[in-house]
């Protein structure tokens, strides 16, 4: 069954969605995107997505391309419009289109076009095998632009390996999973996660899962940390706004634990889930 996407302020089904080719997002990845997840028709962590798309457009010199309040009402309408109980919506807010042209132009009207994956956000998770790559992104990572290739290349690779997804490595150190934030958990029980910075993306889920860690008095180090201390570790996970937390198992062929997924990635994903339900809007 065809879905019904937005674009520029009109509900069409998705084979009539159409943007320009000369839209800047098209042609020099001039657009920032959030991806939202949809629990029991509702959505999820909206405070969070929306300050950081905010923060994003801002960053790059754009505007919002109306206000919250219209952003949550068109998300709301796209997941009643395709009766989505679960699964994700996607939002790309590009500059518009006009001539090619490197000069970033003024005062163009935004596309806008946001589309929903329906799918089981919920299930148990089995644990994940990840390889390391060497991370050749930009760097204001901490814009949600969508300049993915390199995140789609590693993740690409570590399923030719027969992995499930890549960690990115840059000086000797981890950035952050292909697209997600990356955690390990200490024999001590600490849990290390690398520090805000223009090196990763703030995670909306890596916030609230912190501030569970905190509320259920988990000892927390924000600090980058090597594929070796990683594969030390007892535990291992990453968070993404769609998957939540995912534990990790292996890391470079060297399994971490009993190589079967751990109870701090359990506990966490168990306690975010049970919170996201009850504050999604
Ligand atoms: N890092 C990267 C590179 C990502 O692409 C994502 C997911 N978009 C994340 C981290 C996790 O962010 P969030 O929890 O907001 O989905």
């Amino acid at each position: 069954m065809s879905r019904t996407v937005y674009v520029n302020g009109a509900y069409v089904p998705e084979e009539e969605a159409m943007v320009s080719v000369f839209d800047r997002g098209f042609l020099f990845a001039d657009a920032i995107y959030e991806v939202t997840a949809v629990l029991d028709g509702k959505i999820c962590e909206w405070d969070g997505h929306i300050a950081r798309l905010q923060r994003s457009l801002g960053e790059i010199g754009m505007p919002m391309p109306m206000s919250s309040e219209e952003l949550l009402e068109v998300h709301r309408e796209i997941v009643k419009r395709n009766n989505m109980e679960e699964g994700a919506i996607y939002l790309q807010v590009t500059r518009g289109a006009t001539d090619r042209d490197f000069v970033i132009p003024k005062d163009l009207p935004q596309t806008v076009v946001l589309f929903t994956q329906a799918k089981s956000l919920t299930g148990t998770k089995s644990g994940l095998r990840v390889i390391s790559v060497p991370d050749i992104r930009w760097g204001r990572r901490d814009i949600k632009t969508v300049q993915l290739l390199a995140a789609s290349m590693c993740k690409s690779e570590a399923k030719k390996q027969g992995k499930d997804d890549a960690w990115m490595i840059e000086d000797g150190f981890v950035t952050e999973g292909s697209s997600n934030n990356t955690y390990i958990v200490t024999e001590e029980g600490k849990i290390i996660t690398r520090n805000l910075s223009n090196s990763i993306l703030p995670g909306i889920t890596r916030k609230s899962v912190l501030r569970i860690a905190e509320e259920l008095d988990l000892e927390i180090e924000e600090r980058p940390f090597t594929i070796a201390e990683a594969q030390k570790a007892v535990e291992a996970f990453m968070t993404a706004a769609t998957s939540f937390v995912t534990p990790v198992i292996e890391i470079d062929g060297v399994k971490l634990g009993d190589g079967t997924p751990g109870p701090v990635s359990k506990r966490l994903c168990e306690v975010y889930i049970e919170e996201s339900r009850k504050a999604s809007c």
